[in-house]
């Protein structure tokens, strides 16, 4: 359903990313995981385009682009395949919570605005949110505010989520709001990638875990194969070190 083949980014002289190829089944959720500087960020800004790839294609769902030829339409069609949730939120601070979950509605699906605000409770809802709905940015928690990030990113209805470190840049006590409700639309069935630094999270909610060091997929396996008997000794290494 999803499927990348052979992505290249380089930084200047520093080549990020090795040529990575990655496979994800409709409904799968994919967690990656890997020391920090591997390439996992990257790796996911590139998938929607944030950043440009210097080679590589993506195939989702019935799309499909080459990075290096994509022009404007294309980027604008990938987008509205695969939907970030960026570590600082990146919500709009002039707008409410409501607003900012259904601006995508009304400017990329063109959707009026008495369906977009009624889509948008219900998602709002669906977060824990439904008594926040004008509330601005600054006037959330970093747990809700990512919530918000999350209904955002539902309201596209893409074909694939990308979480970028989701819960990073939370405090520890909010961090499991935020992981929950991430583990409640895995079980709906929506595609996720999900880099991440939770470990347990991982094993417990994804089907397949990435590890990535030095810009390459160093293995891949269920959370099974991968946590309890790593191939790879730089998986082990890793592992042995964060836990
Ligand atoms: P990870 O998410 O695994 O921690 P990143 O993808 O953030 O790794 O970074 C991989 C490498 O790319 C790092 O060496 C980082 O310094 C470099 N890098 C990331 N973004 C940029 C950028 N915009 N300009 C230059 N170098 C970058």
């Amino acid at each position: 359903m999803i499927e990348l083949k052979g992505i290249r980014k380089s930084f200047g002289k520093n080549e990020v990313l090795r040529g990575i190829d990655l496979t994800v089944k409709k409904g799968e959720v994919v967690a990656i995981l890997g020391p920090s500087g591997s390439g996992k960020t990257t790796l996911l800004r590139c998938i929607n385009y944030l950043e440009k790839p210097g080679e590589g294609s993506i195939r989702i769902g019935g799309f499909s682009l080459d990075y290096k030829r994509a022009g404007k339409k294309d980027i604008h069609a990938l987008r509205q395949h695969s939907a970030m949730v960026f570590q600082q939120y990146n919500l709009f601070a002039h707008k409410t919570a409501l607003e900012n979950v259904i601006e995508g509605l009304i400017v990329v699906k063109k959707m009026n605005k008495d369906e977009a605000r009624k889509r948008g409770v219900e998602l709002l809802e669906k977060v824990g949110l439904g008594a926040k709905l004008d509330a601005y940015p600054s006037q959330l928690s970093g747990g809700q505010q990512q919530r918000v990030g999350i209904a955002r990113a539902l309201a596209l209805e893409p074909d694939v989520i990308l979480f970028d470190e989701p819960t990073s840049a939370l405090d520890p006590e909010l961090v499991g709001e935020v992981l929950s409700v991430i583990r409640k639309i895995a079980k709906e069935g929506i595609t996720m990638i999900i880099v991440t630094h939770e470990m347990g999270f991982a094993s417990d909610v994804a089907n397949h875990v990435v590890f990535m060091d030095g810009g390459v997929i160093v293995e891949e396996g269920t959370p099974s194969e991968l946590f309890g008997n790593p191939k790879e000794e730089r998986t082990k290494q890793f592992l042995k070190r964060i836990t």
